[in-house]
């Protein structure tokens, strides 16, 4: 089965099973407790965890695909990784699942995955740690198709940790339970590290009952597959392209939408700008169109003209 599945259901199965084993990494860095903290930038702080689940994850991706382009957060990275972080399995449930037709035949050079092998550093590093994520994107020429977000810190029923959830368009999403966000109210995640007053005008122009201020890109994500947020509203430049390649594929193959504040959808393709310069816009179970409108025109042009 394995050998002979199409290549983007052997990435996404790879892609799971590699996760997990970042995560992993990213929970010993923390017992060991010398995060080994280097500041990228303003608020941009990165870790040994960071540079260690990146190593693991490109190594052993590109093991399996070499001819596959991989981008990834912390840039080139040392890939003679011990056999311990060569992560060879392909998750067999998920190759259970029959790929949808129009990925079929798609080839490695076609791919770009994209890579932020720990999304949430800052609150990775305040003790934050349930906002924390693995996020694996793969894109097929321009478009987000498949994504794996990984919480390593989320504890299972059983006491397991550590929880992957994927989705692939055309295909569906799992590892969770979709819940609808509750009628009647109107819930927004966002940054709780990355604000300014561009961000903070378009978050006022919403009727919001609620703003939750959480971490990383990933669990805001997740915060609206479970139906704890109506919409996730960033609207200034900062993250980058591994930050909302994964979750926007999973959130889409949900039914959702993650565009920037201009309602457009960013490209993915190994040449574009890393950052994504127009925000980000989220939303599920929502008129997404209507959603942009809301943000006052002006914010809209002025990350335009950024
Ligand atoms: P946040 O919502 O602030 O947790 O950001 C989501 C992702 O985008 C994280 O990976 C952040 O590191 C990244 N990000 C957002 N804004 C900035 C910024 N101004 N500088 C650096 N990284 C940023
Ligand atoms: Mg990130
Ligand atoms: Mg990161």
């Amino acid at each position: 089965m394995a050998a002979t599945a199409p290549v983007i259901m052997r990435v996404m199965a790879s892609s799971i099973s590699t996760a997990k084993r970042a995560g992993g990494i990213i929970r010993d860095v923390l017992k060991k407790g010398d995060l080994g903290i280097v500041d990228k930038g303003k608020n941009d702080p990165q870790t040994e965890a960071d540079r260690s689940a990146q190593r693991c994850i490109i190594a052993s991706l590109a093991q399996k695909f070499p001819t596959v382009k991989i981008i990834g957060e912390e840039g080139g990275s040392d890939l003679n990784v011990c056999d311990d972080w060569l992560v060879n399995e392909l998750d067999e449930g998920f190759l259970q699942q029959s790929c949808p037709a129009e990925w079929k035949d798609v080839k490695p050079e076609d791919f770009v995955i994209w890579v932020d092998p720990l999304d949430g550093t800052a609150e990775y590093t305040q003790g934050h740690v349930e906002h924390v994520t693995v996020l694996i994107g793969i894109a097929v020429k321009d478009a987000a198709v498949g994504g794996i977000i990984h919480q390593p810190f989320y504890q299972q029923p059983d006491g397991e940790m550590g929880r992957t959830i994927w989705g692939l368009k055309g295909l569906g999403t799992g590892g969770f339970t979709a819940v609808p966000a509750p009628a009647g109210q109107f819930i927004i995640t966002t940054t709780r590290s990355h604000s300014n007053a561009l961000h903070q005008q378009a978050l006022n122009a919403f009727a919001s009952t609620e703003v939750l201020k959480v971490g990383g890109a990933g669990f805001k994500v997740l915060q609206l597959l479970e139906g704890k947020a109506h919409a996730y509203v960033f609207a200034t430049p900062g993250c980058k392209k591994w930050d909302t390649c994964a979750p926007e594929a999973v959130l889409e193959a949900q039914g959702g939408c993650l565009t920037n504040i201009n309602g457009e959808h960013y490209a993915y393709n190994a040449d574009v700008e890393h950052v994504n310069r127009q925000g980000v816009l989220a939303s599920l179970g929502q008129d997404h169109a209507a959603l942009v409108e809301k943000i006052p025109a002006e914010v809209r042009a002025a990350v335009r003209a950024k």
